[in-house]
């Protein structure tokens, strides 16, 4: 007996989109795509996708729409407006954000669909984009339990790992958190990386040393390792999108009255870095930064 799977409207197919949606399209559920560029719907095609020109079309007729945009504007432009996705979904639908946003913005869009008798949920996504490629991704959800059933199977095809987080809206804030640390973190092990190398301390070294100590940490063994420690900086995670969302801790902390004194300083790193060549590489490459304020080539491992 075939299995009825919900119809799915996707939106946004970029880097992590289009691996998450390649997932669920692979896995038997049926996808209606819409992006602002063309190639990433030609590639959804290529696997049975229906690739559509309008938020409207894509929305129409979907029982769960995702969004995986880069930032606040993009998904607040998308939702709104007469040719957005409240004007057209159907009612009893259930808008799924899973970009990464200013919580804040997060509420607006919950309760704007409650109004409207649409079920919302906030599912940001964790890990790198070679695990969305490889449905390896995390998710940290905001979600009543009447939503969060109907979302799980697309979870499960994406990713292997869900922490349901609390009702809409505090899965944008455990996104914030987790983001906070680790590109604070990944600042860190640059400026590491290029003082040990100055240092003559060979990348292996470090590496090895590190790995069995408690400075171990995914920055170094995981997201350099795979990505700029091999000579790759291509994205991945933007540093522009990483700039986003430590300015989106920033105005948390503000809000709450809280300082963060290394944060501010990783923020100014990552400030900085938009205005370089680096800005539209892979935050791994705040190293090269690193390397290449230190007067040093940047360490590569030799046999990665
Ligand atoms: P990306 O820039 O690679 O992709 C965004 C996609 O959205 C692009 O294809 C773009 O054309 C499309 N888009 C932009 N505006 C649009 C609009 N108005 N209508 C339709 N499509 C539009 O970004 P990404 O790296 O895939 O990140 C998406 C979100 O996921 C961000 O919020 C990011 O912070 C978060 N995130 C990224 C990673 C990562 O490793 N890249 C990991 C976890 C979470």
């Amino acid at each position: 007996m075939a299995v009825l799977t919900p119809r799915i409207g996707f939106i946004g197919l970029g880097a992590m989109g289009l691996p998450m949606a390649s997932n669920l399209q692979r896995k038997g559920f049926n996808l209606t795509v819409h992006d602002v560029v063309q190639a990433p719907m030609e590639k959804m095609a290529l696997l049975g996708a229906r690739p559509v020109s309008t938020v409207a079309e894509c929305v129409r007729g979907a029982e769960i729409v995702v969004t995986m945009l880069p930032a606040t504007t993009h998904v607040e432009s998308v939702v709104f407006g007469d040719a957005g996705i409240l004007a057209n979904i159907e009612k009893g639908a259930v808008l799924m954000d899973m970009s990464t946003i200013d919580a804040r913005a997060t509420d607006r869009l919950a309760k704007a669909c409650a109004e409207r008798g649409i079920g919302f949920t906030d599912c940001p996504v964790g890990r790198l984009a070679l695990h969305a490629q490889k449905g390896e991704s995390l998710f940290m959800v905001g979600a009543d339990d009447a939503v969060y059933a109907r979302i799980e199977p697309l979870l499960k095809a994406m990713g292997t790992t869900i922490y349901r987080c609390g009702p809409p809206g505090m899965g944008s804030r455990m996104k914030l958190i987790n983001n906070f640390m680790l590109l604070s973190t990944a600042q860190i092990v640059a400026e590491s990386l290029t003082l040990g190398t100055k240092l003559g301390l060979s990348i292996e070294t470090m590496r090895e040393v590190t790995a069995g100590t408690t400075a171990h940490n995914g920055q170094f063994h995981v997201l350099m390792v795979n990505k700029v420690l091999k000579g790759d900086i291509e994205p991945g995670f933007t540093i522009d999108l990483a700039f986003k969302d430590l300015t989106l801790a920033m105005n948390a902390a503000a809000e709450q009255r809280v300082g963060l004194p290394l944060g501010s300083a990783a923020h100014a790193v990552y400030g900085a870095a938009r205005a370089t060549r680096y800005a539209s590489k892979d935050y791994s490459a705040l190293l090269d930064l690193a390397c290449d304020l230190a007067g040093i080539s940047a360490p590569r491992l030799a046999r990665p």
